[in-house]
């Protein structure tokens, strides 16, 4: 672990995202605004503790912008996903279950970005741990460019198809303006978030 904590921060959010660029530039850029934004307001980002692909993009601009970071990366993948040595907090485990684990309790809010199997996974984790009780932090979904249009989608045909209740679909906010949504899953965490429509 590495040790630079500034003071307390003013909100804790877990950020899921790709550990690839992906193709759009679309991608990178909101990963930087995310990042930004979060560290513009004092906040904390929760992540996987690499520096490949848009994870590297996100954590990179929280810290540039005077923000917080803790990474959670577990042994297998300190090489593979370049496990980030800039981290205030870079805790290496030892099983995905501890990464997982420890990203959701250090976290209020979480907010799936543009990603791979692995940040799926992590939304619906996070999404299904929310119905069943075990937190009741705000679960948000960036829908950036239509990344997301199919597999909403398909959830909409799950619901249709009597497998899934629109409560369920009701415990996640999904949104296509970052700013908006980065704000509203802040500001329900308690985090006054009163730049919430600034262009910061
Ligand atoms: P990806 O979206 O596939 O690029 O992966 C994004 C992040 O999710 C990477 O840090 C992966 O290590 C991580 N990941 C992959 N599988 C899992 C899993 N089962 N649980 C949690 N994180 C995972």
């Amino acid at each position: 672990m590495t040790a630079a904590a500034a003071s307390e921060p003013a909100f804790s959010i877990c950020v899921y995202c790709g550990s690839r660029p992906g193709e759009a530039q679309a991608f990178a850029d909101v990963a930087a605004q995310v990042g930004h934004w979060i560290g513009r307001h004092g906040g904390q980002l929760v992540y996987g503790g690499g520096r490949a692909g848009l994870m590297g993009v996100v954590a990179d601009a929280t810290l540039a912008a005077g923000g917080r970071v803790v990474g959670i990366i577990p042994r297998v993948l300190v090489e593979r996903e370049h496990a980030h040595r800039g981290c205030h907090e870079l805790h290496v485990v030892e099983t995905m279950h501890e990464r997982k684990r420890q990203m959701a309790e250090r976290a209020d809010a979480f907010l799936a970005l543009p990603g791979g199997i692995g940040t799926f996974e992590e939304f619906f984790e996070t999404w299904t741990w929310r119905q069943l009780g075990y937190h009741d932090k705000p679960v948000g979904l960036l829908n950036q460019d239509g990344y997301y249009d199919a597999m909403l989608s398909f959830l909409q045909h799950s619901v249709a198809s009597g497998f899934m209740g629109a409560a369920q679909m009701a415990l996640i906010e999904v949104g296509t303006d970052w700013r908006a949504l980065l704000g509203a899953l802040v500001h329900a965490t308690g985090f006054p978030a009163p730049d919430l429509l600034s262009q910061i």
